[in-house]
Formats: structure tokens, C-alpha cells, sequence
């Protein structure tokens, strides 16, 4: 990944604010915990601190660009900094065990060596116990960071020994700047996308990447036809967005249609959301300027003609935890098949 001082971190000041005021007093704890939704930073900081504290003529907490720790960094050969993440599904134990092995040596170069785990969450019960003797007595001259979504879903006993710092949803202007230096989209595209990202510049400059904004269309329909077909052609929708079905349709170009590979399946809940609460928008007579879907308002008053709110409020929930299972690595088909076979149904109910 591309390394991004503090200087160029946006949206999150609040959190840099607080590192750095733990840097001037010197009072680093040996373990934090990063929280906040993917995409919004948290690894870009967790970086951009291990470049601050082994600088060697760091001014106000950040690192000076120029000493031979500080150059290091945008080539990714800082030698004293460790990224873990899941190996597949998971973080295992083996993969604690290294970060074990790698800590009982005094830092290489800089004053600190700083690890950073990424999607904490994921570790097996196995690893996450390993990892608690970890953060009992981690050697001095480490920093452990770890990321994650939701503190909940670690083990109690590791939340208390970390340093909790909480990383915001960007605002959506922000977003859309980002994206506009990084790719070349005009505005209000890069407004679109960044509405539904939902604060998230990862997620933004994912969908850019992958031609997203002519998939938004496809799966919008792919929702709305949810109202016209049997509980057996929603199963089978359901089964073709993860995979397991193969549908034997092709379009002119010859790639099959409906099918959609694993990491869009964040993407199409972010665009289901985003229809959802465009729906609910109207229907309860919200300001039109919130509405993420502009371009599609017609569509959009026609889909939420006779919707119950309480349907649409239950409907974006129950997309809400297809997320969370997606995000823990739950049972994919099942999910999918319980999730449009709700849908379907709060649907049914609209009228
Ligand atoms: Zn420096």
C-alpha cells in the first residue's frame, strides 16, 4: 500500500490529534486499538505513526520526511514494521506465534518496532488467546496496533489492554475530493460514489476501480425484480451472487450476467442500502437533496410508492446484518438465501 504521512490522512484530525499528544508526552501505550469501518484510514495511520515515532527530527509529531528512518517509508523498507492479516479467512495462531518471535528481538534500525494487525477480528479463538499473552507483557520497544470494526467482537480481555482510538466515516465532499485526484472522474460521479461509500475512501476507490457505476444499475434491477419472481427464482438470485450458481445467460459481450464475483458483494450491499434509504428519504418526506440516487429519483418514487416505513426500516437492518455476516466470514449461500427471501417478502408487503 502506498504510504501517506499524517499530513495527507483525511478526515481523520481528531485521531491524529490524540497520537500526537501522546507523542509530545511521551506516554505511548505499548498496545492500541484502532476502530472505525474498513476504508477509513486506520492502517494509513497506523503507518503514518510508525513513521512519526522513529523519526529522528520529527516537529510536531510528524515524521520529517527527509532522515534516513522517515525515507524508508515510502518504499516499504522500514524493517521495524510488521503488517498481519488474514491468511485467507482467518488470522491464526501461527501467525501470532511469528509476530511472537519477531518481538523478542530488539528493533533493527528505529526506536520502535510497530505492528500492525489488520482485521483483528478475524483471528481464531486459538490466536486471539495466544494473542492475549502477547499484549500481557509485549517486550519494550513495541507498538501493537490493532484494527478493527467492531470492539465487540474481540475478546473482552483484549479490548482492556488497548488504547482504544476511534476513526470517523469521512464526509462525503472529502471522499469525492480524494477520489477525484486519485482517478479521473468528473464530480459529480465522484459525489455518487462517495455517497454510497458511506464515509469509507476505500470502499469509494473500490468501486471506482471496478467500473461500478455501471454495475449500480444491474444491481438495483436485480433488487427490484425481487417483487415479480417465486420464492425459487429468489433463491436461485441469491445463490448466483455468491457463486454457487452458475447461470447460464450471457450477454453480447459473453460474460454471464448476474453473476458477481465475492469482493462486489460489499459493493452490492452498499448499493442496496443506498436504495433503501433513498426509499425511506421519500417516503417519509425527507429532503431531496439527501437522496444518494439523484440520477435515478423517478425510479426511485416509483419503487417507494405504497412502501411500509417500517418495511424499509426492517429491509435496511436485514441488509445491514448481511454485511456484519459477510464481514465474519458466516455462511454465505444461507445468508444470502435468508436475506432475498426477506426482501422479497417486506416487498410483497408494500402495497
Ligand atoms: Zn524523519
Amino acid at each position: 500500500m502506498d504510504f501517506i504521512p499524517f499530513s495527507q490522512i483525511i478526515g481523520q484530525e481528531k485521531a491524529i490529534q490524540f497520537l500526537k499528544r501522546a507523542m509530545a508526552q511521551e506516554k505511548l501505550p505499548h498496545a492500541y486499538l484502532f476502530v472505525g469501518i474498513h476504508g477509513v484510514g486506520k492502517t494509513s495511520t497506523a503507518v503514518a505513526l510508525a513513521q512519526a515515532i522513529n523519526c529522528t527530527e520529527s516537529k510536531n509529531g510528524e515524521g520529517c520526511g527527509k532522515c534516513i528512518s522517515c525515507r524508508q517509508f515510502p518504499g516499504g523498507n522500514f524493517p521495524d514494521l510488521r503488517i498481519v492479516e488474514p491468511d485467507g479467512q482467518f488470522i491464526r495462531i501461527e501467525q501470532i506465534r511469528e509476530i511472537d518471535r519477531g518481538m523478542s528481538f530488539k528493533p533493527l534500525s528505529g526506536r520502535y518496532r510497530v505492528v500492525i494487525v489488520r482485521r483483528a477480528e478475524m483471528m481464531t479463538p486459538e490466536a486471539a488467546n495466544a494473542f492475549l499473552k502477547t499484549l500481557e507483557e509485549p517486550p519494550p520497544g513495541n507498538i501493537l496496533i490493532l484494527n478493527v470494526t467492531e470492539p465487540r467482537d474481540l475478546l473482552p480481555t483484549v479490548v482492556s489492554r488497548c488504547q482504544k482510538v476511534g476513526f470517523r466515516p469521512i464526509p462525503a465532499s472529502l471522499v469525492a475530493q480524494g477520489l477525484t485526484e486519485k482517478m479521473s472522474l468528473d464530480h459529480e460521479k465522484a459525489l455518487l460514489l462517495a455517497r454510497i461509500a458511506e464515509g469509507s475512501l476505500g470502499r469509494a476507490l473500490a468501486m471506482g476501480e471496478k467500473g461500478f457505476l455501471g454495475k449500480r444499475h444491474e444491481y438495483i434491477s436485480s433488487l427490484l425484480s425481487l417483487r415479480n419472481i417465486s420464492e425459487t427464482e429468489a433463491l436461485e438470485m441469491a445463490l448466483r451472487f455468491t457463486g454457487k450458481e452458475k447461470k447460464k445467460e450471457h450477454d453480447e459481450k459473453g460474460e454471464e450476467i448476474g453473476k458477481i464475483e465475492k469482493e462486489e458483494i460489499p459493493l452490492l450491499f452498499g448499493v442496496w442500502k443506498s436504495w433503501y434509504r433513498d426509499m425511506l428519504l421519500i417516503r417519509s418526506e425527507g429532503s431531496e437533496d439527501k437522496i444518494i440516487n439523484r440520477d435515478l429519483c423517478l425510479e426511485l418514487k416509483k419503487a417507494a410508492e405504497g412502501f411500509k416505513i417500517k418495511n424499509l426500516i426492517s429491509s435496511l437492518l436485514l441488509i445491514d446484518q448481511g454485511e456484519s455476516d459477510f464481514l465474519h466470514s458466516r455462511n454465505l449461500d444461507l445468508m444470502m438465501e435468508n436475506l432475498m427471501l426477506d426482501l422479497r417478502r417486506l416487498m410483497g408487503e408494500a402495497g
